[in-house]
Order: structure tokens, then sequence, then C-alpha cells
């Protein structure tokens, strides 16, 4: 089973989401630890771990992956194997339509194997309890037939290392948590991770770039690689038609804005989110579902798509009561400053 692009041509190229486009992208994946780039902490304890399951000789524990779309899951389970010296299988949750998908892929694995599961919230919670004795005890229990007939078979399987990766941990169930022995938790990149990201995609692209062109593409990319890895390739078909092939600041600049990126990364719909807050609910406090509900837009993607960036970049900020825009919000719209009546008590 192979990764899964979007066909959705509706969906914007500000995505954080794999989109048909992005095809090219095993291309550019850091294949060791090394090449990847940022993410110190969970690449250090990520270290720590491989190196002590390789010198006591068994496989890794169950990893859970979480963070938005685009930051580097599925790459970093791919370095795993990659360091564990393993064969990766992957699947996604929404893929595994019925428990016998699930029980093949796990009887089909050979020992030490990892079995990489994408968007593992996903995954229907019935066959989730397949897993459970899968992960702890590396058997299965199957039920043939119904009724007062019916009889189990026990299989063993071979020790594997199943990598789990979600954006939305809160809606695993606790028992599935539970059973992964090592959680990382992926962060936005900061402009300087993603500008040593494009600058590494253009040496493999042979893309002429300079060191000001790269920063830009780096600090309009909503702190995600894989939306740096796909303005940089606008942006290159924009240099090869409109400049000598160079991709330079002023390049960049002008190809992003042709494609309603702002200069702070942000895109129609950010600028849509933030504006209603003002101009519907003076600034906020407003809860997701009713913003959403105002935007026409669906409120799990806000949140898991749009809201990591604005609350990085400081234009949203996230109270117990619903969401706010800052003063920078208002800055960056042209808009005059108001203190939110709501907030001042
Ligand atoms: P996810 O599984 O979290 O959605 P991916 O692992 O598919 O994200 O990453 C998307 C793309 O971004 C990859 O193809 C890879 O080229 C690039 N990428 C992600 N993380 C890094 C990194 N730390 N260093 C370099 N490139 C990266």
């Amino acid at each position: 089973m192979s990764i899964q692009f979007s066909e959705d041509n509706s969906t914007p190229i500000t995505s954080s989401a794999r989109l048909q486009e992005d095809r090219a992208e095993p291309s550019l994946r850091p294949k060791t630890i090394l090449e990847y780039i940022g993410q110190e902490k969970a690449k250090e304890n990520l270290q720590v771990f491989i190196d002590a399951a390789k010198l006591r000789n068994e496989p890794l524990d169950h990893v859970l992956l979480h963070g938005p779309p685009g930051l580097g899951k599925t790459t970093l389970a791919g370095i795993i194997a990659n360091e564990m010296h393993v064969n990766m299988r992957i699947t996604s949750g929404p893929a595994i339509e019925k428990p016998g998908d699930l029980v093949a892929l796990l009887t089909n694995l050979s020992e030490g194997d990892i079995l990489f599961v994408d968007e593992i919230h996903r995954l229907n919670r019935a066959y989730e309890e397949i897993l459970y004795p899968a992960m702890e005890d590396f058997a299965i229990d199957i039920i043939l037939g119904k009724g007062p007939s019916a009889s189990s078979i026990h299989l063993d399987l071979p020790h594997f290392t199943l990598i789990g990766a979600t954006t939305r941990s809160g809606q695993l169930t606790a028992p599935l948590r539970d059973r992964f022995g090592v959680t990382i938790r992926l962060e936005l990149y900061t402009p300087d991770e993603l500008k040593q990201i494009v600058e590494r995609s253009a040496d493999l692209l042979n893309v002429k770039i300079d060191s000001y062109g790269s920063y830009e593409i780096a600090s309009r990319s909503r702190g995600t690689p894989r939306i740096a890895n796909r303005y940089l390739r606008r942006v290159r078909d924009f240099a090869q038609v409109r400049a000598d092939g160079m991709i330079t600041r002023e390049v960049a600049d002008a190809a992003l804005l042709s494609l309603d990126v702002d200069r702070c990364g942000l895109d129609a719909i950010d600028r849509r989110m933030l504006r209603s807050i003002i101009e519907f609910y003076g600034g906020g406090p407003v809860g997701l579902d009713t913003l959403a509900a105002t935007i026409n837009e669906d409120a799990v993607t806000l949140e898991d798509v749009y809201e990591p960036y604005l609350l990085q970049s400081g234009f949203l900020t996230r109270t117990p009561r619903g969401r706010c825009v800052t003063r920078k919000a208002y800055e960056h719209l042209g808009l005059s400053f108001q203190k939110s009546e709501q907030l001042e008590f």
C-alpha cells in the first residue's frame, strides 16, 4: 500500500494536506536522522530509543507521532525504518475498511518490520481491538463463524513496531494511546529551519536560488516543510518563465503574491478568519464552531490546518472562552486596533 495524495482540486495550495502536485515528495524525503532538519528534541529522544533497541537487538517500541500535517511524520517513520535496517509497510486509518485488511497486514509482516499507520485516529474503533493484543503480546485471535459453532484461532505475530501518525492525538482512545511506548510531538518549523529545507530541496531539484530567495519562501511557508517544498516548485516555474531561472527575494515575493500568499504567509482563508473575528465578534472571543459556520469552513480544518500557524505567528490567541485576534492581526489587515470589549474586565 502506498501514500495517498488528495485528488481534490479545490484544496488551496497553501494547504498542508498532501495534494496531487506533491507526488514528487518521496524524492525530497531525507533518509537519515542527520539529513532531517529541525525537531531537535524529537530527534534526540528518538536516537536514544533507536540506539537502545539496537544494543538489545530488539525491535523498537511502538511509536506515536503527532503534529499538524506536512511536518514530517511519514518521513520520520521512514528514517526510523532505515536506521533500524528493517522494512516499512505503509497504510492509513481510513484505508483499513474491514478487519481482514488489518489482519492481512499484520500477518504479512516479518520479524522487526515497521507498520506505519497514517491518520491512526481515523481507524475504525471496532478494528482497534485487533491491535491491542497485536501490540502487546504480538498475537491475534481470529473468530471464525458465528453463534455457538464459532471457534477461534490464535495466531502468533512477528515482533514488529507500530508507528502511528496523527494530527489529533486527543481523538485516540486511551487504550490505544497507552500501548505506544514512545510518543513524539512534532512542532512547526522556524523560518531558519525551513530555509535549510528549501536549500536542500533546491539542491536536489537543481534549482538556482540565493539565500534571500530561500528565506523568502521559508518565512511564508506556515512553518511546514510540505508547503515550503510546494512553494519552491511553484516559484521555480515562475523564475523560469519570468526571470532567468534564478530565485531571488524579488522573484519569490512576486510569485507568492500572485499565488495569494501574503508577506506573512497568510492565505485568503486565514485573512477571512481574522477579519470575521474582528468584524462580527469585536475581536473575540468566539468559539471555533461559530467561527467556522460564519466563514463557511470546516471546524476541524480550521483547528488542524489554519489555527496552529496563526497561533504560532501571534495573530490569534486561544482563551477558555474562544479565539481572540491580536493587535498584530489588526495591523496586518490595515485595521485600527480596538481592544475587545469582552476582554476588558
Ligand atoms: P506528514 O507525514 O507529517 O504529513 P511528510 O513526512 O509527508 O509529512 O513530509 C512532507 C514533506 O516535507 C516530505 O516529503 C519531506 O520532503 C519534507 N520534510 C518533512 N520534514 C522534513 C525535515 N525535517 N527535513 C527535511 N524535509 C522534510
